[in-house]
């Protein structure tokens, strides 16, 4: 720990942080670690989803509502989208629960104090790396809305595990692309930019990895 006090003293957070991932690829214990990266990652990301969506039901919702005259059609689809709220509400239950269990699986050492250092930075989210990963896949960073900004202001203790950037769910993306993706074309997508477990690894998934966990860009 001392060294790691002193580099941080010196050099900043950033070095602390590089220097953390240099002993981690140096330890025996790296598959544990990259399990935990990695499930947290994926859990983290059904969480964006699910509120996501969330919001977006509730802007439809209120468009409905707002909308002159309701028909027993309109009727039938508001219930519909409460009640996909509700199930959501409940997903994201599940998820928070797993947040916790899986977080608890973090090995000690440098990848803990690495973790807890770089979550413990408020906005992590909006590195500079991880705003240009949210533009280039279209999200909002690439607009002036401030979306992914407000995100982090108006996060609530149940919310906080789930800042971060738009997600294929978010209704204003939707509005900016024209149209919704289908059910299985966002399941597609998100396994096309998702880091689980059953992705081989490549260098796609250490930077998102490293960017998540420890807060590293390591384009450098
Ligand atoms: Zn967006
Ligand atoms: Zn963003
Ligand atoms: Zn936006």
């Amino acid at each position: 720990m001392k060294i790691e006090e002193r580099v941080e003293e010196s050099e900043g957070f950033d070095a602390v942080q590089h220097h953390r991932l240099r002993m981690l690829r140096c330890l025996p214990l790296s598959s544990k670690s990259k399990a935990f990266a990695r499930n947290i990652i994926t859990v983290e990301g059904n969480m964006r989803q699910n509120l996501r969506r969330e919001e977006y039901l509730h802007e439809l919702i209120q468009g409905l509502q707002e909308a002159q005259g309701c028909t027993p059609e309109d009727k039938t689809q508001l219930d519909k989208w409460e009640q996909e709220i509700q199930r959501r509400r409940r997903d994201y239950w599940t998820h928070t629960r797993e947040w916790h269990q899986r977080e608890s699986l973090c090995p000690p050492g440098p990848l803990k104090r690495g973790f807890d250092a770089w979550r413990a930075t408020p906005n992590w989210y909006l590195h500079s790396d991880l705003r240009d990963y949210c533009a280039a896949r279209v999200g909002c960073c690439g607009r002036s809305c401030g979306c992914c900004e407000r995100r982090g202001e108006q996060a609530t203790d149940q919310t906080r595990l789930a800042v971060g950037h738009c997600t294929v769910e978010r209704g204003c993306c939707i509005r900016d692309c024209g149209f919704e993706l289908t059910v299985e074309e966002k399941k597609e997508y998100h396994k096309a930019f998702g880091v689980s477990m059953d992705r081989p690894n490549n260098i796609f998934v250490e930077r998102i990895v490293t960017l998540h966990i420890l807060g590293i860009s390591i384009n450098e």
